[in-house]
């Protein structure tokens, strides 16, 4: 192993084991991983190639494992990413079966760019600017929607409020679940008075509190009547490159 190479870098250029000099669609690039858009990327959103529930983003802050560099760490810039296939993981357009990307002509510029044997032309594209939520989102009453989440529910807050908690208690516990609350009831309600898909909404707003929340080591439960109740999740379930409650995880 080339200990000048970061992990994720090692990982990349050994899928699939062998030595290679060309693709034998062997899948494992799609299968580590979903790829993050490039601004480049872009047109193909707005141009409906690549739908937008098939899309969620990750703002500033929230925690976020780079397969390049083979680490977890917080989000120093917003960017948006393809979803994943659940538990199989790997990109959510990765068809197991016939071993081939359902997206192939309007595939990202970061898949595009893969060679596993040759990582100079992915690092290239890798290493410029990532499309953003206002790349691909041209509706003012969207991007006023998602400004006002972005005010109130911004990483920055969510963290004062949890390292608050320490101190101030009952206090720092109900602006959080206030939080939480405001983050869970807007999805369905936008969703509904703006006619879009449910599953738009992790591009619009990220990922939802209550699941983002466990990079802080807590978890929320619900209870018999529909109230949040915050707790702190076991050791062995807090993530990686994630914080406690007392101390700001490192930013990648
Ligand atoms: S580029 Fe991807 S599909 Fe092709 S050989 Fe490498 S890991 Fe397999
Ligand atoms: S978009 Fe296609 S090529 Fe890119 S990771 Fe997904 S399945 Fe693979």
């Amino acid at each position: 192993m080339d200990e000048s190479i970061p992990d994720g870098k090692q990982e990349m250029m050994q899928s699939g084991h062998e030595p290679r000099t060309e693709c034998i669609r062997c899948g494992q690039c799609c299968l580590n991983s979903s790829p993050t858009l490039q601004k480049e990327d872009a047109r193909l959103v707005l141009e409906g190639r690549i739908p937008r529930d098939a899309l969620y983003t990750v703002r500033v802050g929230e925690l976020v494992h780079d397969p390049v560099e083979g680490r977890s760490g917080i989000a120093a810039k917003e960017m948006i990413k393809l979803k994943e296939r659940g538990q199989r993981g790997g990109c959510v357009f990765y068809d197991a079966e016939e071993r081939a990307c359902r997206i192939y002509p309007s595939r990202p510029s970061q898949c595009a760019a893969l060679a596993c044997w040759d990582l100079s032309a992915f690092m290239r594209v890798y290493e410029g600017a990532k499309a953003q939520r206002t790349d691909v989102i041209e509706d003012p009453t969207l991007l006023r929607l998602m400004a006002e989440h972005e005010e109130r529910c911004n990483y920055e807050e969510i963290a004062h409020w949890v390292w608050a908690i320490e101190e101030q208690g009952e206090k720092a516990v109900k602006e959080l679940l206030n939080l939480l609350r405001f983050d869970h009831d807007l999805r369905p309600l936008a969703a509904r008075r703006l006619n879009l898909d449910a599953a738009c909404m992790d591009l619009l707003f990220g990922r939802p509190l209550v699941e983002t929340i466990g990079m802080f080591g807590l978890e929320v439960k619900r209870e018999a009547g529909g109230a949040f109740l915050l707790t702190a999740l076991p050791r062995d379930r807090r993530a990686e490159g994630g914080s406690g409650a007392r101390k700001p995880p490192a930013r990648i």
